[in-house]
């Protein structure tokens, strides 16, 4: 399987390529050239596979320059760090089906996926003998998976950049609590908008670039598209095992990442997958995307879902290429259009095809609130309110006949302040989360500025 960029300029390269590259080096996002056809003989083992062994099924086809041993050790020792033995377990509450994606070390989905692209990263420095210095900014969710997923790993160093004191208490705990030496928290007396232009110019500093080895953990990473395209196939399978012949994902979005990982699930199981409801809270961008056929950028408002909190979502660009039959001077162009006026407009024939496999709702926080409430009053089972939008979303597209999985992206707990104000009382903590506060931690609080992060990196950094 090789892979190439969406703007067309790189020739073809492989999985593992591919993942060490991140972002296209032509400013492009990387995509494999073709995609695998999946025999009914396939599909019918794959119902009884247990999710680390669908895992090795489904990343097996896209990582082919693995060798298959090495790929299984990597996707198990991913999965061994979940709580629940089913991973991605199905729990239905009336006519909704949860899919809970937050068993794994953080508590949230991002897990899933950087529990994997940490033990590959591990794995292929190893082979090549060389070293990563991961560099990153977090609003709060992607900071702690990316640490737990490279946490005391061989020849890997990680720098996270977070606002000091603009996260919440878990988050910042979860992160700073890490004391494994190759762990670094940086928390900048800024925001995350600070955070994030510090990193992007200090990944333009080429020199430097090389000389640390900068690596980037952010979700155009293929690797972590892979490993989310699985957790689709086993609920579809699970639920078209008994009796049901499509099914319907809601899915929380804010960069494209888990429902890009979803289309690419719905063009390997043709006819299992009906539609995808891209759920969105008042920064409504891809709302509007398949409601109106209108991509056009607005100012980022706050909500009580801040995973979701996207004005421009990263993984577009892939679904586009796409949209666009994989027509790749077209991307280019549309993509520096966007760049330029920030704005694109689609015609009546891609938008019927963009709601052949997308429907979509924006979902404001007194309704998100709403339905935490009302699903703990009806069900007594707590949404946190990522979730919540996805199932609001979810309840209002559902059909008769077709199962709707709602996926929850994170635990309650995460995002307790929110949840209390919807049902007047706290969620209860999991158990990797009591005496969190009382845990030794470790965090160098910095100003704003570039040369201080670099300072920190040309410090501690491996070289
Ligand atoms: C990152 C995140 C999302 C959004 O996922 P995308 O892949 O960016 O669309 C939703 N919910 C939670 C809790 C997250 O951390």
């Amino acid at each position: 399987m090789n892979y190439i960029s969406t703007r067309g300029g790189i020739a073809p390269i492989s999985f593992t390529e591919a993942v060490m590259m991140g972002l296209a080096t032509d400013g492009g996002l990387l995509l494999p050239t073709s995609f695998p056809e999946i025999s009914d003989t396939q599909l019918t083992a794959w119902r009884t596979l247990s999710y680390p062994e669908l895992a090795f099924e489904v990343i097996s086809l896209f990582a082919t320059d693995i060798p298959r041993a090495d790929l299984r050790e990597l996707v198990n020792k991913s999965y061994a760090t979940f709580d629940h033995p089913e991973v991605t377990p199905l729990v239905q509450q009336g006519d909704i089906h949860i899919m809970e994606l937050f068993h794994g070390p953080t508590l949230a989905f991002k897990d899933v996926a950087l529990q994997f692209l940490g033990n590959v990263f591990e794995y292929l420095l190893r082979q090549s003998g060389g070293q990563m210095n991961i560099l990153g900014a977090t609003s709060g969710d992607t900071g702690s998976a990316a640490i737990y997923g490279v946490r005391g790993k061989e020849r890997i160093n990680i720098f996270i950049l977070h606002p000091h004191k603009r996260v919440s208490r878990i988050q910042e705990l979860q992160m700073t609590t890490v004391l494994d030496e190759n762990v670094h928290n940086l928390a900048i007396e800024g925001t995350f908008d600070d955070g994030q232009a510090i990193v992007k110019a200090i990944f333009n500093d080429l020199d430097f670039k090389e000389k640390y080895q900068l690596g980037a953990i952010n979700s155009i990473n293929w690797a972590r598209i892979v490993a989310q395209v699985v957790y689709y196939i086993y609920a579809a399978l699970q639920l078209t095992s008994k009796g049901a012949e499509q099914v319907d994902f809601s899915v929380p979005t804010g960069n494209f990442g888990d429902i890009f990982a979803g289309y690419i699930a719905r063009r390997l199981l043709p006819g299992h997958i009906r539609r995808l409801v891209l759920a969105t809270n008042e920064n409504d961008l891809l709302s509007r995307f398949v409601n109106e056929g209108e991509y056009s950028l607005r100012k980022v408002v706050q909500t009580s879902s801040p995973s979701m909190d996207i004005q421009l979502a990263s993984n577009f660009e892939r679904f586009l290429y796409f949209l666009y039959d994989e027509d790749s001077a077209r991307t280019k162009e549309a993509m520096e259009q966007f760049s330029a006026s920030g704005r694109l407009q689609f015609t009546a024939a891609e938008q019927e095809k963009i709601s052949q496999q997308f429907l979509s709702r924006s979902v404001d926080q007194l309704q998100t609130k709403e339905t935490i409430a009302d699903f703990y009053s009806q069900y007594g089972y707590i949404l946190d309110p990522h979730t919540a939008v996805g199932v609001k979303a979810g309840q209002d597209m559902r059909q008769d006949g077709v199962p709707m999985v709602c996926l929850s992206t994170a635990h309650p707990a995460k995002f307790g302040e929110a949840v209390t104000q919807a049902i007047g009382r706290e969620p209860e903590l999991p158990e990797s989360f009591v005496g969190l506060g009382q845990r030794l931690s470790r965090c160098q609080v910095v100003p704003a500025e570039q040369a201080r992060i670099k300072a920190a990196i040309e410090e501690s950094g491996l070289r």
